[in-house]
C-alpha cells in the first residue's frame, strides 16, 4: 500500500459512520431543545486567535498547535478547539448586539499535535456549545443538564460529573500566591513543563498528569478555600441548581482545566471505562475572554465533548443497531433490471432505502449481498416475472414469501 492516513488521524467509514451520525443527530436534537443554534466557524484561523485565548502556558499553545505560514506568510493554525473561533465570530459579527443570551453549538474536527494513543488523536472531533451573556449560575446548571440528557439519550451510563470553581480576578491572585509558596520548596521534583508553569501560570501545575507532579501536588492549597464572596456564592448557587435538577456531582478541587481562559465554574464529565483518557466532555466559564478579545464585557460558558470517546463508549456498551435497506431488488437480465430500477426510483421518492442487485452478478450472489446488508425484504424480478407482471418477495427475517403484482407494490409497501 502506497499511501496511508497521517499518524494519529483516522478515516471514519461505514458502519461506524452510522454511529457518528446517530451521535451528531442526537446532539443536535438535544442542543436545539435547550435553544442552542448551530454556528459553523472556519477550521483555520490566525494563530493569534488561539494564542490570545487559550494562553501561552497551555499545553495546546506550547506544543500541540498545527501552525504554518500561508503563501503570503500569514501565521495560520488549524483549530485545536472550538471556543476561540466562536468567540472571534461572535465579536467580529457583533452578535452581542442581539438579545442575550446568544447560545450556539458547533461540531467538527479539531487538530492537536499530540502523542497518538488510546483516546488521543491528532485530528479528533468535538461537539460543543457556548452561551454568551449570562452570569447567573442557573445557566451553568442548564449546561450540565443538557450534557446529562445528551448522554442519557445515547444510553451512556456510569458517568461522573466533576465540578470546581477556579475563582475570578479578585480571588485568583491570593490562590496563586498560596500555590507559589506551596511549590517553592518542591520545584526540583516537578517536571520541566511544571517548572516553567510555576513562573507563568502555577495553576496549571494542578492539571499536570506526570506521576511525580501528581505526587508533589498532594496537600496543595485548594482553590475553593480562596474564593471571594461573590465566587463562593456563585459556586454554592450552582450546586443548589444541580441538586434541584437531580444531577449527581463531585467537587474536584484539583480540576483547573488546561486552558487559560476559564473563570469560576469548571467541569468535566468522566467515565472510568475510558481508561487513562477518561474525560468525555469538559468546559467551564470564561467571563473575561470576550472582553479580552476586544468585545464588550460578556460573561460566557461552554463545553466540548470528544466524539471519539463517546463513540468508543457506545461501541463498548453493546451492539448498535445499524440502519438497513427496506427492500433489495434482485434482477436477472436487462429487461428486469429496467423494471427493478423504476420500482426502486418510485420507492426512493417515498423516502425508503432501496438497494438494487445488478444482473451481471448471479442471483445467488445478489441474494448473499441482500443478506449481508440485512435488507428487510428482497424482491426478485426475472423474465417470468416480467411476463406475469408480478414479482417474488421474501422477508429475510422469517423467510415468508409470496408474489405481488407490479400494480400492487405501493399497497404492499404501505402494509409492511
Ligand atoms: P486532556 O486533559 O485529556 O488533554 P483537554 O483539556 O486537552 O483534555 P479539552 O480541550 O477540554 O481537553 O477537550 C474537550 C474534550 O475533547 C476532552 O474531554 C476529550 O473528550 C476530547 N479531546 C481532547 N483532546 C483530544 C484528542 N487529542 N483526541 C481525542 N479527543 C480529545
Ligand atoms: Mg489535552
Amino acid at each position: 500500500m502506497k499511501y496511508s492516513a497521517l499518524k494519529g488521524i483516522h478515516d471514519i467509514f461505514p458502519p461506524d459512520s452510522f454511529i457518528w451520525q446517530h451521535v451528531e443527530n442526537t446532539a443536535k436534537e438535544i442542543f436545539s431543545s435547550y435553544g442552542f443554534q448551530e454556528l459553523r466557524a472556519p477550521i483555520i484561523e490566525s494563530t493569534e486567535v488561539f494564542i490570545r485565548s487559550i494562553g501561552e502556558s497551555s499545553d495546546i499553545v506550547e506544543k500541540e498547535m498545527y501552525t504554518f505560514n500561508d503563501k503570503a506568510g500569514r501565521r495560520i493554525t488549524l483549530r485545536p478547539e472550538g471556543t476561540a473561533p466562536v468567540v472571534r465570530c461572535y465579536i467580529e459579527n457583533h452578535l452581542y448586539n442581539l438579545p442575550s443570551p446568544q447560545k450556539f453549538f458547533y461540531s467538527g474536527p479539531m487538530f492537536r499535535y499530540e502523542r497518538p494513543q488510546a483516546g488521543r488523536f491528532r485530528q479528533f472531533y468535538q461537539i460543543g456549545a457556548e452561551a454568551f451573556g449570562i452570569s447567573e449560575p442557573v445557566i451553568d446548571a442548564e449546561i450540565l443538564s443538557l450534557l446529562k440528557l445528551f448522554f442519557e439519550r445515547l444510553g451512556l451510563k456510569e458517568l461522573n460529573f466533576q465540578i470546581n470553581s477556579i475563582g475570578c480576578d479578585s480571588c485568583r491572585p491570593d490562590f496563586r500566591k498560596a500555590l507559589l509558596d506551596f511549590f517553592s520548596t518542591k520545584l526540583e521534583g516537578l517536571c520541566p513543563d511544571c517548572r516553567r508553569r510555576y513562573e507563568i501560570n502555577p495553576l496549571r501545575i494542578l492539571d499536570c498528569k506526570v506521576p511525580d507532579c501528581i505526587k508533589l501536588k498532594e496537600g496543595a492549597p485548594v482553590v475553593i478555600k480562596y474564593l471571594c464572596k461573590e465566587c463562593t456564592e456563585h459556586f454554592n448557587s450552582f450546586q443548589e441548581y444541580l441538586k434541584l435538577l437531580n444531577i449527581p456531582f463531585n467537587i474536584n478541587p484539583n480540576m483547573v482545566r488546561g486552558l487559560d481562559y476559564y473563570t469560576r465554574t469548571t467541569f468535566e464529565v468522566t467515565c472510568e471505562h475510558l481508561g487513562a483518557q477518561n474525560a468525555v466532555a469538559a468546559g467551564g466559564r470564561y467571563d473575561k475572554l470576550v472582553e479580552e478579545f476586544g468585545g464588550p464585557k460578556t460573561p460566557a460558558i461552554g463545553f466540548a465533548a470528544g466524539m471519539e470517546r463517546i463513540i468508543s463508549l457506545l461501541k463498548d456498551s453493546g451492539p448498535i443497531k445499524i440502519p438497513a435497506p427496506k427492500v433489495f431488488i434482485a434482477s436477472l437480465d436487462i429487461e428486469s433490471s429496467k423494471k427493478a430500477l423504476s420500482i426502486a426510483t418510485d420507492l426512493r421518492e417515498k423516502g425508503l432505502w432501496i438497494e438494487l442487485g445488478y444482473y451481471g452478478n448471479s442471483l445467488k450472489s445478489q441474494l448473499r449481498r441482500a443478506d449481508r446488508i440485512s435488507a428487510e425484504y428482497v424482491f426478485i424480478i426475472g423474465e417470468d416475472e416480467i411476463k406475469s407482471r408480478k414479482l417474488k418477495w421474501k422477508k429475510l427475517s422469517d423467510k415468508t414469501q409470496g408474489e405481488i403484482p407490479f400494480t400492487e407494490i405501493d399497497n404492499f409497501i404501505s402494509g409492511i
